[in-house]
């Protein structure tokens, strides 16, 4: 099915309530969808969220909708939605980098190809391993009374018994405590895991991680900054809690480098990071044979992204970690007419043509903002 035309949409979500990260707080998400046409009225999606405009990536939602426009819709027009590796390749040799607008792209073309032949997107990736995929949420009041509460209503509930806390924010050392008594509570009904989002320095991380460690905690996630892959290592090294490389994976080439000094023996996995679905896939390749473990990472996507991530996920062999798949849980709307579910701890796996969301056009039109 050829490519006839391509949209960008910049769309702002607004968020049930702040979600906090050492770089940004969340209360208005912003999500970057490309739609490209087909024949007989069929349309393919795509999506890549993005966080705090340039305070998580060089690539601003405004950016991504710019570069896309007029450096990579003029190689995408045209050509047969199936060749979709293809068409990654022509655009790999004329746009560098740009993971993110590549991704949203991409995802949108794998969308159009998948419908075309009526068929899951996963179909084009070798077919479903998992039907569903443990989720984690994540706690981010920042008051230790409150997320005990609520992450015991998530267990009670079944939806979630992994929790993260976003602790790159505040006195390192009262965040630890904060994750330590929430550990406490919930003892063994439910993993507990840091993401310092790169705020720590490597004395910090040091004495950090030794307490976290002693206290249960089971995995850390990217604790310095992305640059600094050997104290990485020499953290991965020195600890038996995992750590988790995430902000440091932003190519297949990175995630080669990281695995070969071993900045990390746990990859977060996140498609607009890495340039896309394909590129994803070549990521877990390289995790796989370096012995290295998966999590299925996030970058709070709309139910649209959500699908798109989940079914790549689905067709990866081991997820050891779980995933992180959790963004409709965050908005107080939705882009689309169906919806995500989510039972015993798990969420399923959409099983339509294409990524198996159905758009509300109305929606998306009612959240889009110009530039
Ligand atoms: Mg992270």
């Amino acid at each position: 099915m050829n490519i006839q035309s391509l949209d960008v949409f910049i769309v702002d979500l607004p968020t049930i309530r702040p979600h906090q990260l050492a770089m940004h707080t969340i209360v208005m998400q912003t999500i970057v969808l490309v739609r490209v046409a087909g024949g007989d009225g069929l349309e393919g999606w795509g999506e890549v969220a993005t966080i705090g405009g340039a305070s998580y990536s060089e690539e601003t939602p405004e950016a991504i909708k710019v570069n896309i426009e007029k450096y990579i819709k003029p190689l995408v027009i045209g050509e047969d939605a199936i060749h979709f590796d293809a068409i990654s390749t022509k655009v790999n040799r004329q746009v560098v980098r740009n993971t993110f607008a590549k991704a949203a792209v991409e995802t949108a073309i794998i969308d159009l190809a998948a419908k075309a032949k009526g068929v899951p997107a996963y179909e084009l990736f070798g077919g479903q391993i998992h039907a569903s995929l443990p989720v984690a949420w994540t706690l981010a009041s920042g008051d230790t009374k409150r997320d005990i509460e609520e992450a015991r209503e998530c267990l009670k509930a079944k939806r979630h018994n992994i929790f993260k806390l976003k602790i790159g924010i505040g006195d390192p050392k009262r965040n630890v405590s904060h994750v330590l008594a929430i550990k406490e509570a919930v003892g063994d009904a439910a993993s507990v895991r840091v993401d310092v989002n790169q705020a720590w320095d490597e004395t910090t991380a040091l004495y950090c991680i030794e307490a976290l460690e002693d206290g249960g905690i089971d995995l850390i996630e990217q604790p310095l900054p992305a640059w600094n892959k050997e104290a990485m290592a020499r953290l991965t090294s020195k600890f038996k809690v995992p750590i988790m490389a995430d902000e440091s994976l932003c190519s297949v080439k990175d995630s080669y480098q990281v695995a070969k000094i071993r900045a990390g023996n746990v990859f977060s996995v996140k498609p607009a990071q890495v340039g896309g679905l394909t590129a994803t896939k070549k990521v877990a390749a390289i995790a796989e044979a370096a012995g290295i473990s998966l999590y299925g990472g996030t970058m709070i996507e709309s139910s649209l992204g959500t699908a798109i991530s989940a079914q790549l996920y689905s067709t990866i062999p081991e997820m050891t970690y779980g995933t992180e798949l959790f963004g409709p849980l965050l908005f107080t709307d939705t882009i689309t007419l169906n919806s995500i579910v989510y039972e015993d701890f798990q969420m399923i796996v959409p099983r339509g043509p294409g990524f198996g969301m159905e758009m509300d056009k109305e929606k998306v039109f009612h959240y889009t903002r110009e530039l």
